[in-house]
């Protein structure tokens, strides 16, 4: 397959887009980011990394980090983790609190905020913040083989600034009990998770511990892999999740810094960034650029 040709058509496509969606602006950090910024990488099996734009610029790889923590959580906890936070699409925006008091404080799943901060607040479990980002970077990095994987202390500050609704979201659930720090540590040490950043080489690499074929290194079971790619397809992109799968057909989460980071089962681990965001959240050229290559190259979990 012709990855660099592919790769080089979809950048061609990208670059002549006149609307390039809107960068999140409720992280003032975020809103300055220009959302003429596009990078994709694919990472394959045999160790072989095509890129295009720019696969070597960091970003903010924010709800993207919800894939690592739940890859943690299951792997500390197993099925258990599934009695705090539901497997569920819950067709709702991504930091919605209207299912909470309905489901007694229990997420609809872990991917959305109100589920992600349950993870966050399992791996807590007898650890320090800083203990818990630390082991996440060294996961993160173990997966990517790559050292230079930072926190940006910078978007961290300006989400914490501003984070008023995932505290909201925090204290609404340690009212049902199912927050087992306090709101203020369980949120900064998410929002902390959230500002890691990355390229998208990185993050593509990094994604190869989900693609479960051989020659993929992998930290963890081909049940969790499997189960993480399911949650990936069903609620990965929040209440843009069935539009996604319809249109890309390939697992995949999403974060407000405008990444993806899509899995091809089998076949690749793929990452890609561009700023500008849809009505729901998820980097609109992004999804168009994932859409076109698996058009492209045929890859669909549907055969
Ligand atoms: N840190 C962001 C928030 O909690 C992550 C949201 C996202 O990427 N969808 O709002």
């Amino acid at each position: 397959m012709d990855y660099e040709g592919i790769l080089a058509q979809i950048a061609q496509e990208i670059a002549a887009q006149t609307d390039r969606g809107t960068p999140a602006d409720y992280i003032p950090q975020l809103a300055c980011v220009d959302p003429a910024h596009f990078g994709m990488a694919v990472a394959l099996a045999d160790g072989r990394v095509f890129t295009t734009g720019e696969a070597d610029t960091r970003f903010s790889i924010q709800s993207v980090s919800k894939v690592f923590t739940l890859s943690l959580a299951l792997g500390r906890f197993g099925d258990r983790l599934w009695s705090r936070v539901g497997r569920e699409p819950s067709g709702l925006p991504f930091n919605s609190i209207l299912q909470l008091e309905h489901e007694q404080g229990i997420p609809r799943n872990p991917f959305i905020n109100a589920g992600a901060l349950v993870v966050t607040d399992a791996i807590l479990a007898g650890h320090a913040p800083r203990e818990v980002l630390g082991e996440l970077l060294r996961f993160i990095r173990a997966c990517a083989e790559d050292e230079d994987i930072h926190i940006d202390d910078a978007v961290a500050r300006s989400e914490t600034r501003h984070g008023d609704r995932n505290l909201a979201l925090a204290h609404f659930m340690a009212a049902h009990g199912n927050l087992h720090h306090v709101p203020a540590l369980t949120c900064g040490t998410y929002f902390h998770q959230c500002a890691i950043e990355m390229t998208p080489r990185q993050l593509a690499m990094a994604g190869r511990f989900l693609v479960g074929a051989s020659g993929f290194p992998s930290q963890i079971s081909t049940g969790s892999v499997r189960r993480i790619n399911a949650l990936m397809l069903t609620c990965g992109h929040y209440d843009g999740s069935g539009d996604f799968a319809y249109r890309v057909g390939l697992p995949g989460k999403s974060g407000v810094g405008g990444g993806i980071l899509v899995i091809a089962p089998g076949r690749a681990s793929i990452a890609v960034w561009s700023p500008g965001l849809n009505a729901q959240g998820n980097s609109a050229l992004g999804t168009l650029a994932v859409e076109r290559f698996a058009q492209k190259t045929g890859w669909s979990v549907f055969g």
